[in-house]
């Protein structure tokens, strides 16, 4: 009989878990949306997202999942004819350039061994034989969300400043914006792409596209320009109509306030923190499960993991089954891999909206799972990643913690707010 009536846990890499902070946020009745509150959110929102993306530059906002945000970014910056580099780890990147086909551009793919990331001097040689400067855009993802391999963009735009050579830089961040450090401004990217269903904890349903003003200078002669997807009318208008080149997303919206809102509480440098620590603990369980022909990590080097999702190669154990069991049998439902090529495997997303109790109760079903199939497997997954956490963990102590019962009096010395518990561990001081 199956185990799952309980709150049902979807650890796939998106749409990530939704916060009931953000879900309430939406359910309201239509609003007004020729003045008032929507608009001045909507002109909040403009100011907030560069922030996110710790650039300057403006954002694009549009009703559309991630696919419609790369087409916002490909047909306002670039012209029939011209040639893409893609730098592939696993999937995403070539979809990118694979649609962009249709509008008239050619692509070449410069594509990583499996499992590892970008190498940037393979990207510094091909821009420097690319003499004829032929090459308009560079293509990459900082998180790919089929392998869980993350790109170090600093070091890749490293690579297009050692060539001296002028294409855009353009980055897919779909999967990566709010759980890992991305500096648009500081690492000279020229275009980055995010939606809302992955670390923004949001549904599907909004894209952004950040421009810099390379980026701006290139949409002045880009040819595959059109009129839904156009930076300029979006920009331009006085029209508060065209920013979402009709209605807005009003719920959207509201969401998107409240997932900021929840992020701003938090910081952004500590939420970049507990998806590192939500992953190591991950990584740590999958090493323990390990065994030769059956699981392990797809990525075998920690600098090249992504945060926010991790692919687990599943050799004999059989995938399709694990998933079917902690899902009917326990109410987790696991990412499925889709890397068709490549080995057997389960994708196990931590991004967003995503605890201790979240993973270790994901990881432990997973566990439960593997004993009640009889798969090999090494030492406990659930142990290792309790003890990965608790590197990250800061005790509270005694005299700061209360007796239960009603004795909620906080201790006069602790700081407001309810103690040094609630401060996010070593927050900020990860990332830098
Ligand atoms: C999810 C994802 C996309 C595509 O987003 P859709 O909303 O499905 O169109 C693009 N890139 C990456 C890296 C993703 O993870």
């Amino acid at each position: 009989m199956t185990l799952a009536h309980g709150q049902p846990l979807v650890m796939i890499p998106g749409p990530s878990v939704v916060p009931d902070e953000v879900l309430a946020a939406m359910h309201r009745p239509m609003p007004n949306i020729y003045e008032g509150e929507i608009v001045k959110l909507t002109y909040r929102l403009l100011e907030e997202l560069p922030v996110l993306a710790r650039t300057e530059h403006r954002v694009y906002m549009a009703i559309s999942n991630g696919h419609g945000g790369w087409e916002m970014a490909i047909t306002n910056t670039l012209s029939r004819g011209d040639h893409i580099l893609v730098l592939e780890v696993g999937k995403f990147a070539t979809a990118w350039a694979a649609n962009a086909v249709k509008s008239g551009l050619t692509y070449e793919v410069l594509e990583a061994p499996t499992g590892l990331a970008i190498d940037p001097e393979a990207v510094r040689e091909r821009l420097v034989a690319d003499t004829e400067r032929t090459i308009a855009a560079v293509l990459v993802a900082q998180v790919d969300t089929a392998s869980s391999v993350h790109n170090d963009i600093e070091a890749i735009r490293g690579a297009l400043d050692a060539a001296d050579h002028p294409a855009l830089l353009m980055v897919d961040c779909v999967a990566s914006l709010g759980c890992e450090p991305f500096e648009m401004d500081a690492w000279g990217v020229d275009v980055a792409v995010a939606g809302t269903q992955k670390g923004l904890m949001v549904p599907p349903g909004m894209s952004f596209v950040w421009a810099s003003p390379r980026a701006e200078q290139a949409h002045k002669t880009a040819d595959l320009r059109t009129g839904y997807w156009d930076w300029t009318a979006r920009a331009t208008s006085s029209e508060y109509y065209w920013i979402f080149c009709g209605t807005p997303p009003v719920s959207h919206m509201w969401g998107l306030e409240a997932a900021l809102a929840m992020l701003n509480e938090e910081g952004l440098e500590a939420a970049w923190h507990r998806h590192r620590v939500m992953a190591e603990a991950t990584h740590a369980a999958v090493d323990a499960w390990a065994a030769p022909g059956a699981l392990r990590l797809h990525v075998d080097n920690p600098a090249h993991r992504a945060q926010s999702v991790t692919l687990m190669e599943t050799g004999s154990v059989d995938a399709n089954a694990l998933r079917a069991t902690t899902q009917r049998e326990a109410g987790l439902t696991l990412g499925m891999n889709i890397q068709g090529e490549h080995a057997a495997g389960v994708r196990i997303a931590h991004m967003g909206h995503v605890n201790p109790p979240m993973l270790l109760g994901c990881l432990g079903t997973i566990e439960a799972a593997l004993i009640a199939s009889d798969a090999p497997m090494g030492a406990s997954g659930v142990a290792a990643a309790a003890a990965s956490i608790a590197g990250a963990l800061d005790p509270v102590n005694s005299r700061d913690a209360s007796a239960g019962w009603g004795s909620d009096v906080v201790a006069a010395d602790a700081p407001a707010g309810g103690g040094a518990a609630d401060e996010p561990a070593g927050g900020g001081d990860c990332c830098g």
